[in-house]
C-alpha cells in the first residue's frame, strides 16, 4: 500500500514543537469504576504517542468515544481514558474538556515539547458524525499536523477521520500503517494460493464479504452457522441447525459465481451435532449428508478439520474471518482451536501469511491461543470486515490523497 506519508515524513517536515493532533481509537471498554477492561486498542497507539513525543511535538488526541450522538453525554468522557493512557505512557497526559475553540488551543498550547493532551469526544459535537465542514476547519484550527492511527475508524468519513484532512498536511500513525501493510500482504498483493475462512453465524451478514472473496481467493472455507445454509442449498437436511431458508438460492449464487472464477469453495464434511445449544452436551460426530433431524450442527467435524489443514498447508497466504462452529460453549470449539492452532503452526514456521480479524474472531483466536501467532490480528471490527469487502474506507483514502 503506497500513497501515503509516514511518521518519519512527519519528523521530516515539521520542526519541534510543532501542535500536532493524532486520531486515535481510545473507544475501550472502561469497567465500573472507570478502569480499562482490554487496553489492546491503547496498547497500539503507544508507538506513533512516542515517536511524536521524541520529536519533541506538543500531542493532542482526537477521538470518539461511544455513541453520544452530538450531545455531551458525562459517561462518555474520554477523561477516565486520558488517565489510563498516563499510566501507559509513563508521563503525565492532560486532558481538556472540549476538541474544538479556545478550551481545545489553550491546552494545546501550554503542553511543553513531547507534551501529550486527551481532546474530549468528538462525538459531543453533531459535526463529527456529518463531516461537516466548519466543524473539520474548527477541528483543524490550533494545530499544523494531523496523523490518523485509527484504522478501526477509517471506515466512517467523519470530520475526525476525513474533513480535517482538508486543512491539516496528513500523515500515517504507525499502528495504521502496520494494519495496511498487513492487508495489503493478505488481500492487495499476496502470495498465493489464497485461502479464506469466513465463519460464523449467517450469510445474510456477510453477502458482500463472500462476494469479494470469492473473485480473490482460490480456495474459500465456510464454517459455522453459515456453513448449514449452504448444505441446506446442496440439498441436505441439516436438520434443527441454524439456517437461513430465505438464503437458499443466494447461496447457490454464491457457489456458482465461485466456480466461474474458479474459487474452490470448501464445505464441512462431517459436523458435531447436539440436540441443543447449551453447555454439558456429548455432541455425536455425523456425515454433512446425514445430520439426524432432532439434531442441530453446532461444529465441524473432524474429517473436515484435516481437509482445513489440508487447505492451510498447500497455502501461502490465509485470511480469517468468524468461528468454524459455535465456540463459546465447549466442545462447540473444537474445530475452531485445532485449525486455528494449526495456522499458527505454520505461520510460526514461516511458511504462512495468516491475517485474522473482525466481529468474534479475536475472540475465538484467542480462546484457540492461536492469535499472538498469527501474523496479524485485526481489532478493527467493522473497517476491518468492509475492507475485505472490497469497499473504499475514506479514512484510509484521505490518507492516500496527500
Ligand atoms: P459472526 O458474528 O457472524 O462472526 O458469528 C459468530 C457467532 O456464530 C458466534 O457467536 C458463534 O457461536 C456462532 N456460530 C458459529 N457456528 C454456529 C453454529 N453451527 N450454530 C449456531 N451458531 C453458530
Amino acid at each position: 500500500m503506497t500513497g501515503f506519508k509516514t511518521l518519519d515524513d512527519l519528523t521530516a517536515q515539521t520542526p519541534a514543537g510543532a501542535i500536532v493532533l493524532i486520531r486515535a481509537d481510545l473507544n475501550v471498554p472502561l469497567d465500573e469504576t472507570g478502569g480499562v477492561r482490554d487496553a489492546t486498542r491503547l496498547e497500539r497507539l503507544l508507538p506513533s504517542l512516542q515517536k511524536l513525543r521524541q520529536a519533541g511535538y506538543r500531542i493532542g488526541i482526537l477521538s470518539h468515544f461511544g455513541r453520544p450522538k452530538g450531545h455531551v453525554v458525562d459517561a462518555m468522557s474520554l477523561a477516565p481514558v486520558a488517565k489510563a493512557l498516563s499510566a501507559r505512557m509513563g508521563q503525565a497526559v492532560a486532558f481538556a474538556p472540549d476538541c474544538i475553540g479556545e478550551t481545545a488551543a489553550s491546552a494545546l498550547s501550554a503542553l511543553p515539547e513531547g507534551g501529550i493532551c486527551v481532546l474530549e469526544n468528538t462525538r459531543f459535537h453533531a459535526g463529527e458524525e456529518a463531516d461537516d465542514a466548519a466543524f473539520s476547519k474548527a477541528l483543524a484550527g490550533c494545530a499544523e499536523a494531523y496523523v490518523n492511527d485509527a484504522f478501526s475508524a477509517a471506515h466512517r468519513a467523519h470530520a475526525s477521520t476525513h474533513g480535517i484532512t482538508q486543512h491539516l498536511p496528513t500523515y500515517c500513525g504507525a499502528a495504521m500503517q502496520a494494519e495496511l501493510e498487513a492487508l495489503e500482504a493478505a488481500l492487495g498483493a499476496p502470495q498465493r494460493p489464497l485461502v479464506a475462512v469466513v465463519g460464523g453465524a449467517k450469510i445474510s451478514t456477510k453477502l458482500d464479504l463472500l462476494g469479494n472473496l470469492s473473485a480473490k481467493v482460490d480456495v474459500l472455507v465456510i464454517g459455522g452457522g453459515m456453513a448449514n445454509t449452504f448444505l441446506a442449498a446442496q440439498g441436505h437436511d441439516v436438520g434443527k441447525s441454524l439456517c437461513e431458508t430465505a438464503m437458499l438460492d443466494t447461496a447457490r449464487e454464491i457457489m456458482a459465481q465461485a466456480e466461474t472464477r474458479g474459487c474452490r469453495i470448501l464445505l464441512p464434511c462431517d459436523a458435531a451435532v447436539a440436540p441443543e445449544f447449551a453447555a454439558g452436551q456429548t455432541p455425536e460426530i455425523v456425515a454433512s449428508d446425514a445430520v439426524p433431524s432432532d439434531q442441530m450442527i453446532l461444529d465441524a467435524g473432524p474429517e473436515a478439520v484435516i481437509e482445513i489443514c489440508a487447505a492451510f498447508d498447500s497455502a501461502a497466504t490465509l485470511i480469517w474471518n468468524g468461528p468454524l462452529g459455535a465456540f463459546e460453549i465447549a466442545p462447540f470449539d473444537r474445530a475452531t482451536n485445532q485449525t486455528a492452532q494449526h495456522a499458527a503452526q505454520r505461520t510460526q514456521a514461516g511458511t504462512l501469511i495468516s491475517v485474522a480479524g473482525g466481529g468474534d474472531t479475536v475472540a475465538a483466536l484467542n480462546h484457540a491461543g492461536a492469535g499472538p501467532n498469527f501474523t496479524y490480528v485485526s481489532t478493527a471490527g467493522g473497517a476491518f470486515l468492509e475492507w475485505l469487502e472490497g469497499k473504499p474506507l475514506p479514512g484510509v483514502t484521505a490518507l492516500q490523497k496527500n
